[in-house]
């Protein structure tokens, strides 16, 4: 018999010293036990003919888990005074990653290649990071991270995140759609659905990167609501227009108590491929200047670059690199790393 919590109405313990006369082949059993448990049992008892045992099945998948239990039970079943297995499984609770939300009062700023370079950055600065894209009405991540076409697995209901060369596993919407597909989902469904990218097999990664969907619409709050990032990061473009959207957004989180760590102005100053000339066709300054009227802080300027959109479309994030698009990612990584190592050094993330 199977149970999802530990058994504990135990008689006596097996391996105890006062069993007497039992227990020299209680000791031979529970050696026996723990051979057949691949070392994973703990707590045998045995109440009349029935032993009882927690199984630790940390790191193993249904599969093998379920082989192993049925392995103990076949096995154990007839030695000695036994003739019934009770197995309590547990498992070692996989401590949620941090989540840093990358949002913006619009779409087309360049949010979801903000997070995309956010997360390599972060990632060559040694950090363990993964990727959710929850821009679930028009998901890019597959494409930005290179990979299109693939499909995550699922162990019941879990999914497994899907791994690329940038060394950034990652669940998108995305991955379960047919390219091209329009998703079209009220937002409960859509909430549901995000759900369970963020509910995926994260185990091993510390910081997990959302790209969420522009504006500050249901899908923004279910996921505010359940999952509490530790903090947001803004992006938009210099003009007016996109500014005021974000003030949107910076606001949504303050309502939701989300800390807003800064704002990041893309697409600034343009350089001209064939001469050089800088210009600012959005003009410059705007996100830093509004930044600074909210009192929030500027993480940096990411300028308007054909490399990157070309890069991007290519599945090579511009921060794998050093150029000057490159550099500025990196600069913004690791200015939120550094935010990162303080909320950690105040105890706040947990
Ligand atoms: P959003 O997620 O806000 O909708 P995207 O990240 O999808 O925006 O970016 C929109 C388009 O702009 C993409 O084609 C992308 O490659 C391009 N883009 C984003 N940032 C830059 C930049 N700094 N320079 C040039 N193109 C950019």
């Amino acid at each position: 018999m199977l149970c999802a919590a530990p058994v504990n109405a135990y008689e006596r313990p097996m391996t105890d010293a006062s069993s007497g006369a039992d227990g020299a082949i209680d000791t031979a059993l529970a050696e026996r036990i723990e051979s057949l448990s691949e070392g994973r049992a703990s707590g045998l008892r045995l109440k009349g003919d029935v032993l009882s045992l927690v199984l630790d099945v940390s790191g193993l998948e249904a599969d093998a888990r379920d082989a192993l239990a049925a392995a103990i039970m076949q096995g154990a079943t007839g030695l000695g005074p036994i003739r019934d297995v009770r197995i309590a499984m547990t498992a070692e609770k996989a401590a949620r990653p941090i989540i840093i939300a990358v949002g913006s009062g619009k779409g087309g700023v360049g949010k979801s290649t903000l997070a995309v370079n956010l997360a390599v950055a972060l990632h060559r600065l040694g950090h363990k990071v993964g990727m959710v894209d929850a821009d679930i009405y028009g998901p890019s991540l597959p494409r930005l991270l290179a990979s299109e076409g693939e499909k995550p697995r699922a162990e019941g209901k879990t999914l497994i995140p899907v791994q690329n060369v940038h060394g950034i596993p990652m669940l998108s919407m995305g991955h379960l759609a047919k390219p091209g597909q329009a998703i079209a989902w009220r937002g409960p469904m859509a909430g549901n659905a995000l759900g369970q990218l963020l509910d995926g097999d994260w185990r091993g990664i510390d910081i997990l990167v959302v790209d969420l969907p522009p504006g500050t619409g249901d899908v923004q709050l279910t996921m505010i609501q359940r999952y509490k990032p530790a903090g947001a990061v803004i992006v938009s473009t210099p003009q007016d227009l996109a500014l005021i959207d974000a003030a949107r957004a910076v606001s949504f989180f303050d309502q939701a108590k989300v800390p807003v760590i800064g704002m990041v102005e893309n697409m600034a100053g343009y350089v001209c491929p064939h001469c050089g000339e800088v210009s600012d066709p959005f003009g410059r300054g705007g996100a830093e200047a509004s930044a600074e009227d909210m009192g929030l802080a500027f993480l940096g300027r990411v300028p308007l670059d054909i490399a990157v959109r070309i890069a991007s479309d290519a599945g090579a994030p511009p921060a794998t690199g050093d150029d000057v698009s490159g550099k500025a990612f990196l600069a913004i990584g690791e200015r939120l790393s550094r935010w990162l190592d303080r909320k950690k050094a105040e105890g706040a993330l947990g």
